[in-house]
């Protein structure tokens, strides 16, 4: 069975024994409650390290007060299943106390790329992921680390926080991976019910038709939010918090859809809010002009 540690000093042992022997470290920090989503991170870091440590801790610091962190799902037993067909070599399982040591106040904060998208509705989330994610790099020195670009802000904002601190580690992003039917998958998917399910794929869709819209050559920011939160809303159970076209470098507004461009979107489908979006790369978009559209 895959070795499962619950405290700093097990894991940093542990990665100390792995760096002696000259071993390269893959780690993919995770919340649990584990899907095909996170899988395909576990897969790339199994396929380029010699080690792979996965951390699964639900972060209170990331959470607001109204949130979902008492009702997040958690099942550490099928987590470890999971990390250990796939090939992971140590869960990383910290209680809220190993991380949070009493008197615990220094914080990893960011200003501009978490200020539009998520970090506008969640004001104190992206403070609690850098904070604990530098944490998480510190205790597990890895190599390279793997981030799902379905939390595409989250990419971003990481990247940077590496960037900006000198941190010595790889950031490597992965593709979303979805239900058959479209929807990304996501641990949140559990709270919909089978109405709020179907309700849900208002999402994907509304992603797909945005993507194809600007395969086809549009180019306004404006005009491509309107078309999907046109989209969106004829879907009576979906309330949008927001749908952005946004630098993904930088997470700044844009009015024009250029290369490297994010589009993203967040809805709520009855009391459950999920996240989806596109990324438009140069190579996309030469594509569209060659077609001449
Ligand atoms: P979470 O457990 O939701 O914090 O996610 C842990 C990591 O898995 C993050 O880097 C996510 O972006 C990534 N991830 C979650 N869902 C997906 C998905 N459907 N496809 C790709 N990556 C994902």
């Amino acid at each position: 069975m895959i070795n499962v540690v619950h405290t700093v000093k097990e894991t940093r042992d542990q990665v100390n024994e792995w760096k002696a022997h000259g071993l390269s470290v893959g780690f993919v920090p995770t919340m649990g409650y584990l899907h095909e989503g996170h899988q395909s991170l576990i897969k790339k870091a199994v396929e380029e390290n010699d080690k792979v440590v996965v951390s699964i801790f639900v972060n209170p610091m990331q959470f607001g007060p109204t949130e979902d962190f008492e009702s997040y799902p958690r099942d550490l037993q099928a987590d470890a299943r999971l990390c250990e067909e796939t090939g992971a070599d140590l869960i990383f399982n910290p209680e809220a106390e190993e991380m949070y040591t009493d008197g615990f106040c220094s914080f990893v904060d960011m200003s501009g790329p978490t200020k539009e998208l998520c970090g506008k509705s969640r004001p104190i989330h992206f403070r609690g992921v850098c904070t604990v994610v530098s944490k998480l790099f510190n205790i597990v020195t890895p190599d390279r680390a793997y981030f799902g670009q379905k939390d595409a802000q989250q990419l971003s904002v990481i990247r940077r926080m590496v960037r900006d601190l000198n941190i010595p580690v790889e950031i490597v992003g992965c593709p979303i991976v979805r239900e058959k039917d479209g929807l990304a998958k996501s641990s949140r998917n559990t709270y919909l019910n089978e109405e709020e399910r179907k309700a849900a794929l208002i999402l994907s869709k509304t992603i797909f038709m945005g993507q194809e819209l600007v395969n086809n050559g549009m180019t306004d920011a404006k005009a491509l939010i309107n078309a999907m939160k046109e989209n969106i809303l004829t879907e009576p159970l979906a309330k949008i918090d927001y749908v952005e076209v946004v630098d993904f470098d930088d997470i700044s507004i844009k009015d024009t859809i250029e290369g490297n461009t994010l589009v993203a979107m967040a809805v709520y489908i009855g009391k459950t809010r999920l996240i989806d979006n596109f990324i438009v790369t140069d190579k996309q978009l030469d594509t569209a002009n060659k077609h001449g559209l």
